[in-house]
């Protein structure tokens, strides 16, 4: 049984010592200590009658390793990407204060060591059983796992969690698919189940959504920052020079300084980067608690367009800042931005940061063109005057990323084999038991399980489903959040079958049965219905004007997308 522990003394003697990127994680979960406590208790309270299994973990942060080149060490204190940083530290006491049993490795050795793999050169095989239930690491250490335990690591791979902020798209994690079909990556080809991979926004459903958490507010704070805020002050996201030399930047920050006193928070060693303007009133990259300050009396926080996703912009809206942020049209992707080259993703990014564009919105985001000046201008005067108050994303709290963790562990199997659907020899009879296991919604294309099928315990629960029909050239992301749904990747197995089709009144001339990540699907033209052959190509990512594609979607909680109404 996992008992919630608040006390993080034993985690933080277990992160170590000795590297920059290890002080700023120490830094960052004594920090918020507290507010990890105080949500442990309660979602304690929530899940009073809940078992939790106490589960071996090991954690292994791959890209942290001097075998991996460790970049990112050096580049703390410089204005280097920190978001990484920011969610291991939230992962690692996410899953302490869950009560697991806990190992991290931060380098070859100490794997060897917690593996029980003989150091030394070559692949060394693990003979005995996986001393651990769950191993989260990156695509490093997985690289590193493969050359020190060889083929062992496949026996053991349905344990292994992949932090991949981005996300890997099941048609580029198919080895065999990916090279016959032209998604090949620096990355991907790795068979993993795709809700194996764990993201830093909900962004592909392909994925599990991990996240991170930011600094939540007592109502004091609260009222004291709305008290507080400086309506002429902006401050812009970007901590490296780099990150300032947008084209055509001179025209908006012209316009905005004609408004706004514009701060910034750009590392520099000796002067002034010179791509930061004179007028800028420049900080110097600031420690995570300070920034804290600032954005709590600034009222704009301004994007130019890259970093792309990171958590700075909801660390300055939970404190009241308005967030302002560039529209990317054409959007950006894997084919025409050098950034995304090579990822196994497809995604178009439509802005720099587009869960806070799509999931929160306005007044707290505030997406547009930057070369449209009349319409900057009047947005920045607008930003001026309204007044907004904090906000944080239930998901992104401290509870919320506990809830869903605590979810994740207690619920997802990726090592047994797949209980056979329809059920055979079950005690139980099935309900509504084929040929038709659906039942229509008064008035909708929506289609949804007869209404017993729940008892079973599959996770999410069948009872969440609702099965729709994309339109053509539409992904079932897509679809199922026009019907105010999320796809849920794990339920296509229980609509790759023939009568899906015709409780969505597909008339099939012919039914096929292929490895193709659009499937199953509708092609209109030949009247032909295709099936998944394969399940680790079954992908809510993925669309052609050929196909209309059948879609698993499920409800959500109300700012836990991971998380169905029935799934906790
Ligand atoms: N940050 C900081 N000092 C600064 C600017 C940013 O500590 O002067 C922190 C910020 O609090 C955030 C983290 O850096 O949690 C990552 O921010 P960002 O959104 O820029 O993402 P990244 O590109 O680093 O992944």
């Amino acid at each position: 049984q996992a008992v919630f522990q608040s006390d993080i003394g034993t985690l933080l003697e277990q992160v170590g010592t000795g590297k920059e990127s290890l002080s700023f994680m120490k830094r960052r979960i004594r920090r918020l200590a507290a507010q990890w406590a105080s949500a442990a208790r309660r979602l304690d309270d929530k899940l009073r009658s809940h078992w939790r299994e106490q589960k071996r973990i090991l954690v292994h942060v791959g890209f942290l390793t001097e075998e991996s080149g460790d970049v990112f060490s050096p580049k703390v204190l410089k204005g280097g990407p920190l978001g990484e940083m920011v969610q291991w530290a939230d992962i690692l006491t996410a899953l302490h204060v869950l009560g697991h049993n806990l190992k991290i490795s931060v380098s070859l050795k100490e794997l060897h060591g917690f593996l029980g793999v003989p150091p030394g050169r070559g692949s060394c095989p693990l003979t005995g059983p996986l001393p651990f239930d769950l191993i989260y690491t990156d695509y490093h250490g997985l690289q590193q796992m493969k050359q020190h335990m060889g083929l062992s690591l496949r026996k053991h791979k349905c344990h292994i969690r992949v932090i991949d902020t981005f996300g890997t798209e099941p048609a580029y994690n198919h080895e065999e698919y990916a090279t016959l079909h032209g998604y090949r990556t620096n990355w991907g080809y790795w068979n993993l189940h795709g809700q194996q991979y764990m993201t830093m926004f909900p962004h592909t459903p392909d994925n599990s959504f991990m996240g991170f958490v930011a600094e939540e507010l007592n109502e004091t704070e609260r009222l004291s920052i709305q008290r507080n805020k400086v309506h002429n002050m902006a401050l812009v996201y970007g901590k490296e020079a780099s990150m300032w030399k947008l084209q055509g930047k001179e025209k908006f920050l012209a316009i905005l300084h004609r408004y706004m006193e514009i701060h910034g928070t750009v590392y520099y060693e000796t002067q002034r980067p010179p791509e930061v303007p004179t007028f800028v009133k420049n900080h110097g990259l600031l420690p995570q608690q300070e920034l804290q300050q600032l954005l709590r009396k600034a009222k704009l926080f301004i994007g130019f367009g890259f970093p792309y996703e990171g958590p700075a912009p909801l660390e300055a809206i939970a404190n009241g800042c308005i967030f302002l942020q560039p529209k990317f049209n054409p959007p950006h992707s894997s084919l025409n931005h050098e950034f995304f080259r090579g990822k196994p993703t497809s995604r178009k990014v439509s802005s720099q940061h587009p869960y806070a564009e799509q999931y929160i919105g306005r007044p707290h985001v505030i997406t547009i063109d930057f070369n449209n000046s009349e319409e900057f201008d009047a947005t920045i005067r607008e930003i001026m005057r309204i007044n907004v108050k904090p906000f944080l994303p239930y998901e992104y709290t401290c509870e919320g990323m506990l809830e869903r963790v605590h979810a994740y562990i207690q619920n997802q199997d990726f090592c047994s084999p797949e209980a056979p659907f329809p059920p055979v020899n079950s005690s139980r009879t099935w309900p509504g038991s084929p040929p038709s296991p659906f039942m229509l919604l008064p008035n909708s294309r929506i289609l949804t399980w007869a209404s017993n099928a729940s008892s079973f315990s599959f996770w999410p629960p069948l009872s969440a489903l609702r099965l729709l029909a994309s339109l053509e050239g539409q992904s079932c992301v897509k679809a199922c959040q026009s019907a105010g749904l999320i796809c849920e990747p794990a339920l296509y197995r229980f609509i790759n079958i023939k009568e899906a089709f015709s409780a969505l009144d597909f008339q099939c001339e012919g039914v096929e049965s292929e490895m193709n990540h659009l499937f199953p699907a509708f092609s209109a033209e030949h009247a032909e219905c295709g099936l998944q052959q394969d399940p680790l190509l079954y992908s809510c990512a993925g669309s052609s004007p050929r196909y209309q594609r059948l879609c698993p979607c499920r409800d959500y909680r109300k700012g836990q997308v991971a998380l169905c109404r029935d799934c906790l």
